[in-house]
């Protein structure tokens, strides 16, 4: 029962639980890690570390699963070294029920290839109306909220979802957009309108929202905690980090391709780069990235959106918005942060596992002598052409690129993914 399976001999171990960062041989049976020791060979130039936690996905089950099914989606997330989504509710029906909401986790988890983390409606329907029955899920172990899709548009709905999630440390989660300013609109309003003559979306747009939620959240005088997720413009981070300066429990995340990718590729490219918000100017990503530097930002997340070409082969006014992201999260993200604006690999692979597991309220992630099998071997180095995908859409501008930096293998409880292919 007590035998080692295998060996990784001379790879580099990130554990941002207890910011370890050594070359290592890490020996494990078939579930679990056996131990850890300071290695004796060369360095492999591979890094190991835990099973990222993507905090914002789009599962697409029930009801759009010709765009994603639950094991196409968990399927792309694994291929990307996620073992741990935040499931998004705007399904149809939506999740606003708490038995709804637990049947789609446990047929999810039932694949054996992720944790998910169920983030049901803060309103019936997402209609941003009438507060869901929060405490029922708070009982069944559900903390975190969100209407993403949309805002939560009432701003009575969102003081009462504050003051009653508080006494279980709840979180509401926010997709900050005023909806009567971005409207029919498809792309950023700026260099992106005028050159396609599509409506914009302007940044104040997503801003003037973040700064409402914050206000009724600071008024509530409540400990709920407000997550503003996806944010696109400076404005944005500045308020959502004053806010959390000021000691109101405010995080935020931004995608990868907000990071990566400027207006130019809504122009350049058309919908396929296409995304609710919509990609910004070169000055605002690079602000995100310095701000992200900085420490402004809480995490990384995907924004997975999974849509089918009959939606988003359309003009580029009517497309459906976002693109999918769980297999090129973790490259795109150290291309960056990594390349772009120096960020040691540490604090990088912390922005993907122990800080959206804290937004998420779950154990964060950890490589460690006894501990379940969790974890991802991968080749910062490596240079790829990002071909194929597990999701059931092919909705990214990615496709087709090369790509630097590639997981090779997945553990989760066991292995479960080895150089492309499903064990
Ligand atoms: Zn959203």
């Amino acid at each position: 029962m007590d035998e080692t399976n295998e060996i990784l001999r001379g790879v580099r171990l990130f554990n941002p639980v207890r910011n370890f960062d050594e070359i290592v041989d890490v020996a494990f049976q078939h579930d679990s890690v056996q131990w850890i020791r300071k290695t004796s060979g060369t360095p492999s130039g591979l890094w190991l570390f835990p099973g990222l936690v993507d905090l914002h996905i789009h599962l697409r089950t029930p009801g759009y699963e010709d765009a994603e099914t639950l094991e196409t989606g968990l399927r792309a997330a694994v291929a990307g070294g996620v073992t741990c989504v935040g499931m998004m509710p705007n399904t149809t029906p939506p999740l606003d029920s708490a038995d709804l909401t637990l049947s789609v986790k446990k047929k999810g988890e039932s694949l054996g290839l992720a944790d998910i983390v169920p983030i049901p409606c803060v309103t019936m329907g997402s209609a941003g109306v009438n507060c869901t029955d929060l405490e029922s899920f708070a009982g069944s172990g559900i903390t975190r909220f969100s209407d993403d899709g949309c805002p939560v548009e009432s701003d009575k709905a969102l003081m009462e979802a504050f003051l009653r999630v508080a006494p279980f440390n709840g979180v509401v989660i926010e997709h900050p957009e005023v909806t009567a300013m971005a409207a029919g609109g498809a792309v950023n309003l700026g260099l992106a309108s005028t050159e396609t003559g599509v409506k914009g979306i302007p940044e104040s747009a997503e801003y003037l929202d973040v700064k409402r939620c914050i206000g009724i959240l600071r008024n509530s005088g409540s400990r709920a905690g407000l997550h503003l997720t996806h944010l696109s413009s400076p404005e944005s981070v500045r308020l959502a980090y004053k806010a959390s300066l000021e000691g109101l429990r405010v995080t935020c995340d931004v995608t990868p391709h907000h990071l990566a990718l400027n207006e130019r590729a809504v122009i350049d490219l058309g919908p396929i780069a296409k995304m609710n918000p919509p990609l910004r100017s070169e000055e605002s990503r690079k602000e995100i990235v310095h701000m992200v530097r900085e420490g402004m930002v809480t995490a990384v997340a995907s924004d997975h959106a999974p849509h089918t070409s009959t939606r988003k082969e359309l003009p580029l006014s009517t497309a459906a918005f976002g693109i999918i992201g769980l297999e090129t999260l973790l490259p795109v993200t150290l291309d960056i942060l990594g390349r772009e604006a120096g960020m040691h690999p540490m604090d990088i692979i912390r922005l993907l596992t122990t800080a959206p597991a804290a937004i998420l309220g779950t154990l964060p992630p950890e490589i460690a002598a006894g501990k379940p099998l969790n974890m991802v071997l991968f080749d910062p180095e490596r240079q790829w052409i990002y071909s194929r995908t597990f999701s059931r859409s092919s909705n990214s501008p990615f496709l087709g690129k090369k790509i630097t930096g590639k997981v090779l293998r997945v553990w989760f409880r066991r292995e479960l993914y080895r150089e492309d292919e499903f064990v």
